[in-house]
């Protein structure tokens, strides 16, 4: 795609990230497909090629105006195009840029303003995020229509094994997820247990930014990355193999860590040295997966001694 940024973007570390990105874009719409929002809404600025379009214009210089930003607001970043873009285009990335330009340009209203910041201040806080989900799931029972079936139910946490394997690796516990799901983890770390390897949870470490990051507060985001490899740090010097991500979205983030603090001296190459450690629970799974078909026949075969056993017996 030819591109033309405008005089206020050209020359800026964004400018020139942007317009490399633009450039890989030839239209052709393949992304469309795994698109959620064009699936659903089925309208062309609702799709990746037509934000990208939008985000163009605003570079090349046209002002932006609110309905480029709620067309943009409606992405979820996703980033599932990116997996069906052939020429590479990276549009998580080119989207930051776009929503932090379009947001000085339009800004928002103080309601917008006031539910982003309480966003901000509440879900990548485990401790102020939990207990207000407890407050929502007690009072569940007086809630109707759309906002019952938003209240989640309360889930239990199941245990989380003792055992220390020499091989070890690091989980991320994330903001919402330890309330919402306790036991996701948990299961990570028993599954993990049967093969070998320990699962260690760094106590510093919580949100991986992308609230903040996203919510167009990228200092913020910033932060919560250094806090992470701060936190992950003295065990992936002791030897962890790897950083397991259990929610998608968490990990599409900590990906990132070492192109978003690049160009920060002090964090630079623990970022990413932590992005390339980065692995989702599947990628870890399917690199072991002689040793989880053989613990599959051996569970298989006590099962079937086990029925063997109960069918041989006289009737009582
Ligand atoms: S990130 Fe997701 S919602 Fe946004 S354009 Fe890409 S596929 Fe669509
Ligand atoms: S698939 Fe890639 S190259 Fe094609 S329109 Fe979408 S972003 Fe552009």
């Amino acid at each position: 795609m030819q591109t033309n940024l405008a005089d206020f973007i050209k020359d800026t570390p964004q400018g020139r990230e942007a317009e490399a990105i633009l450039r890989k874009c030839v239209h052709c719409g393949f992304c469309t497909a795994t698109c959620p929002t064009y699936q659903l809404l089925g309208d062309e600025l609702d799709s990746p090629r037509g934000r990208i379009y939008l985000m163009k214009q605003v570079l090349e210089g046209a002002p932006a105006t609110a309905k480029t930003q709620l067309h943009l607001d409606r992405c979820l970043t996703c980033r599932s195009c990116e997996t069906t873009c052939p020429s590479g285009v990276q549009y998580g990335r080119l989207l930051d840029i776009g929503r932090s330009i379009v947001d000085e340009q339009v800004g928002r209203g103080p309601a917008a303003s006031t539910m982003r910041k309480a966003l901000r201040a509440v879900i990548p806080h485990a401790s102020r995020f939990a207990p207000l989900l407890k407050l929502g799931q007690l009072a569940r029972p007086l809630l109707f229509g759309a906002l019952k079936r938003k209240m989640p139910a309360t889930a239990r946490a199941t245990p989380w094994p003792a055992s220390s394997h020499s091989r070890k690796m690091l989980v991320l516990e994330g903001c919402a997820q330890p309330s919402l799901s306790p036991n996701t983890n948990a299961a990570t770390a028993r599954v993990l247990d049967r093969l070998g390897i320990t699962l260690i949870r760094a106590a510093q470490a919580g949100c991986c930014g992308a609230v903040s990051y996203h919510l167009n507060a990228q200092d913020e985001g910033l932060d919560y990355m250094r806090r992470n490899i701060d936190a992950w740090w003295p065990h992936i010097e002791a030897g962890a193999e790897a950083v397991v991500m259990t929610a998608s979205g968490c990990g599409a983030m900590v990906a990132e860590y070492g192109h978003l603090l690049a160009h920060d001296a002090a964090y630079a190459d623990k970022a990413a040295r932590v992005s390339a450690l980065m692995k989702d629970i599947s990628q870890v799974i399917a690199a072991e997966k002689d040793k989880v078909r053989a613990l599959l026949h051996s569970s298989l075969i006590t099962h079937r001694s086990s029925l063997i056993t109960r069918s041989s017996r006289p009737p009582a």
